[in-house]
């Protein structure tokens, strides 16, 4: 066929589509898609195809246009609905886009516009949708996340692949831009009654607004109260990235005492962060944060290793073999290489394998017991210790418990908190010290405030305790202080046992 002819088929199928489009029109139908177009007579397949390209994807960067990103969003709602799943709508507009199209014109600016499709497409998953809204604003859909968190980490991984520069009309230039975000549907995360596409991408858009109105360069969610929890969160796990390799993290020792002699037999090592501007946080805050980002095992890997090396000074430094405990999360029990880390850090460390205690707890033993007590042979086998954390808030039964080589329990604080004056709490701590011997496990009480606790603990058979009586947990060198401190009154108490003897036999 000759261009000429082409041509005129082309005219041709164009024709005819224009007289569908006025037929349409005269119906009573609002709007029409591709689909009610090709559906003209005699329209043949090359055209068919290129009208569904045009009435669907924006032509200049190839992505999905606004017509079909409206589309792809109800879908998702219905899915949303369907399978109570939760989703995220995002509205992207590139800050002072403008400048780059006066400073090098409008067809690199396009050619910038087409580059930034790419990594927008790139930097997302496949299940989300991107699209271009038209001029300098992009859409995306991201459906089925798990909570606004993720939503957030989207917005935060856009503005960090628009930052990397892009060559462009002979020039490096970054770019910025002003992210507008609304969840659908939860109540609490979304906006009452908005379940139409076009609200929702209106109202991701003022969020933008919102965002440009305050100086551009952000993200924020439709509900600020959410804007500031997930910026929070980010900023936070921005700054836990670095806080190993800056040493600010640091471990903190609690003493644990035999309970009828008094005599510590060894310390928790409990992790603190010293971040700079915020001061000390505690675990209760950045450990489910690293667990949910996978810095847990960089960091989980490093207690190990500097509560071993520690340790080793600690009898370097002359104090006596103390057991150090060092906890244990899910997801570094998860991970597998537990029993890797632990020998590379007894082999680094040189510290003795029964000066070293892992604390673990019921739901992760329970995750998959088969596997725990695989791994727990084996660790046990290396000669170290290990406790069952938390005892009493989990739900494992005894024929579980009895399959894995544990040595120690831990009753749980919450148990011991009112234990001096609520009986429900004392059947509990009897039951479970009585389990515990039974099984032949040590069995610790922990977060024990009080002498009245202690007494009472002492006279259920308790075998030893933790918590403020002895002392709240301390940095390294407060710790050597303060054994220093107890053999010292130990040894006096012992030195004036001697003297009375002395006077006694003298006498
Ligand atoms: P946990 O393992 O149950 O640790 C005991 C917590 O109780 C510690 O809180 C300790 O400071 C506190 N405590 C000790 N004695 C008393 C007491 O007499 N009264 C009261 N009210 N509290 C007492 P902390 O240090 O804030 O740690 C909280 C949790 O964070 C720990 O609970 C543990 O689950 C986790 N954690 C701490 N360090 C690490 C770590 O290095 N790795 C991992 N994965 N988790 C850690
Ligand atoms: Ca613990
Ligand atoms: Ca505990």
């Amino acid at each position: 066929m000759s261009k000429e002819e082409l041509k005129h088929g082309l005219y041709d199928e164009l024709a005819k589509i224009c007289e569908r489009i006025i037929e349409l029109e005269k119906s009573d139908r609002k709007g029409f898609s591709a689909d009610d177009l090709v559906c003209a007579d005699g329209v043949n397949g090359d055209a068919k195809e290129l009208i569904r390209a045009l009435v669907t994807i924006d032509p200049l960067t190839g992505l999905a246009n606004f017509a079909t990103f409206k589309d792809r969003v109800q879908e998702a709602v219905d899915r949303c609905d369907r399978d109570e799943e939760l989703m995220a709508v995002v509205f992207l507009d590139l800050d002072h886009f403008s400048d780059i199209n006066d400073d090098l014109g409008h067809s690199e600016g396009d050619k910038l516009l087409k580059m930034i499709a790419g990594r927008l497409a790139q930097c997302t998953r496949k299940i989300d949708h991107v699209a271009r809204m038209g001029g300098d604003e992009f859409l995306l859909l991201a459906p089925g996340i798990e909570g606004a968190q993720d939503a957030g980490t989207l917005a935060h991984r856009i503005r960090r692949t628009l930052a990397k520069p892009f060559a462009v009309g002979g020039k490096e230039v970054s770019l910025t831009c002003s992210i507008g975000i609304v969840l659908y549907p939860f109540a609490d995360h979304g906006i009452d009654g908005v379940t139409d596409p076009q609200s929702l991408i209106k109202h991701a858009a003022m969020t933008a607004e919102q965002v440009k109105d305050l100086g551009r360069n952000g993200f924020q969610f439709y509900d600020s109260k959410i804007s500031e929890e997930v910026t929070n969160r980010i900023a936070l796990e921005q700054d836990l990235s670095v806080a190993l390799e800056n040493n600010e993290l640091i471990l903190y020792y609690q003493p644990k005492a035999n309970i009828s002699t008094g005599e510590v037999i060894g310390m928790e090592a409990l992790i603190r962060w010293e971040h700079p501007e915020r001061g000390l946080i505690s675990p209760m805050e950045f450990i489910p944060l690293a667990e949910s980002c996978g810095l847990i095992h960089p960091i989980g890997s490093w207690v190990i290793r500097e509560a071993c090396r520690q340790n080793k000074e600690f009898i370097a430094n002359g104090l006596p073999h103390l057991r150090v405990s060092v906890n244990v999360s899910a997801a570094q029990f998860r991970k597998q290489n537990l029993i890797e880390v632990v020998k590379a850090a007894l082999g680094s460390s040189q510290l003795d394998p029964s000066d070293l205690e892992l604390e673990l707890t019921e739901s992760m033993l329970m995750h998959d017991p088969e596997l725990a007590v695989i791994v727990l042979t084996k660790l046990h086998k290396f000669g170290v210790s290990l406790s069952l954390d938390d005892f009493g808030t989990g739900y494992s039964s005894l024929s579980a418990l009895r399959r894995f080589p544990l040595d120690i329990l831990k009753i749980d604080q919450s148990f011991i908190k009112d234990l001096s004056d609520n009986h429900d709490d004392i059947a509990i701590a009897r039951a479970i010290i009585r389990l515990g011997h039974s099984l032949g496990m040590t069995v610790i009480a922990e977060g024990v405030e009080s002498e009245e606790h202690m007494e009472c603990l002492a006279r259920e058979g308790c075998d030893e305790i933790q918590g403020y009586l002895l002392s709240r947990p301390v940095p390294p060198a407060e710790f050597e202080q303060l054994i220093r401190d107890r053999l010292d009154a130990e040894a006096l108490t012992d030195l004036e046992i001697d003297e009375i003897s002395d006077l006694t036999s003298a006498g």
